[in-house]
């Protein structure tokens, strides 16, 4: 579905950005992947290169809230790859401590992340992608981006941003041929999910109409339709990967 592709996978180190990798390397794509660090970058790229010797993937750790090192990072891999099609910004942090705990810095430490970094990298493709006239942006947003959540209140407002960032982007670059959208994951089996006792995973379960929290693959599978040329009319939209959690 991504033969000859070129994606940039923010957080690919693990959890649902790992996934969106092993999807689109999978299906033909080559791929830059970024993390926080070296050492978790190299584990990744260790990982995937041992399931599959002929990937074609590289690694690297911007400090993605920083404009001028992501727009470094994005220049490397065109100098590597040759271009770049998809753009995934993934990488998220989320606190839950209510607002009385909330501070100042946890709140920009968020938004610098969440959000900002979602503008660097849109910021940095678009360029290439205007001169190839196509491009695909998917951003990852959060089920709590539709209706918030009782505590930690940077988190959804974040992902409140995402969303507006990925409508509106949608309507600027439309015509440039980039294509703009988000995936919004409901509680999806990632490492914070795995270290929970069971009995804690089934009670966020129970309520969730499909009955069960969701697989990173089941997340990525949309990642792999959106920067697929089978979604090629689909822009500005916010995909919900929730089981109805929200609904
Ligand atoms: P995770 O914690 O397993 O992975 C987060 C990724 O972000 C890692 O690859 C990590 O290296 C990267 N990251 C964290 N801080 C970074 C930094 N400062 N610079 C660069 N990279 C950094 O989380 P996940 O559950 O896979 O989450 C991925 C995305 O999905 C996030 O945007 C998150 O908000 C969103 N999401 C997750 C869930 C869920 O239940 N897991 C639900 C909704 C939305």
């Amino acid at each position: 579905m991504l033969k000859g592709k070129v994606a940039i996978v923010t957080g690919g180190t693990r959890g649902i950005g790992l996934a969106v990798v092993r999807a689109y390397l999978q299906n033909g794509a080559k791929v830059a992947l970024f993390g926080s660090r070296k050492e978790t970058v190299d584990k990744a790229l260790a990982e995937l290169k041992n399931e599959n010797a002929s990937y074609e993937v590289i690694g690297m750790w911007p400090n993605l809230a920083e404009f001028d090192e992501v727009n470094n990072a994005v220049k490397e891999v065109v100098k590597t790859f040759g271009k770049i099609d998809i753009l995934v910004n993934n990488a998220g942090i989320s606190a839950r401590e209510p607002l009385s705990q909330y501070t100042p810095e946890n709140f920009k430490k968020i938004m610098d992340l969440n959000v900002t970094a979602v503008f660097n990298g849109c910021k940095a493709v678009e360029p290439f992608m205007r001169e190839a006239k196509s491009g695909c942006i998917i951003n990852t947003s959060s089920m709590v981006s539709l209706y918030g959540q009782p505590s930690g209140v940077g988190y959804p407002t974040s992902k409140f941003a995402v969303n507006g960032l990925t409508r509106s982007l949608a309507r600027e670059l439309g015509r440039a041929g980039i294509r703009v959208n988000a995936v919004a994951p409901g509680v999806t089996r990632t490492d914070m999910v795995a270290a929970l006792p069971p009995e804690m995973v089934e009670r966020v379960a129970a309520p969730i109409p499909l009955g069960r929290i969701g697989e990173p693959e089941e997340v990525a599978n949309v990642f792999l339709f959106l920067a697929s040329d089978m979604a090629s009319y689909v822009t500005g939209d916010v995909i919900s990967v929730d089981g109805a959690a929200q609904t």
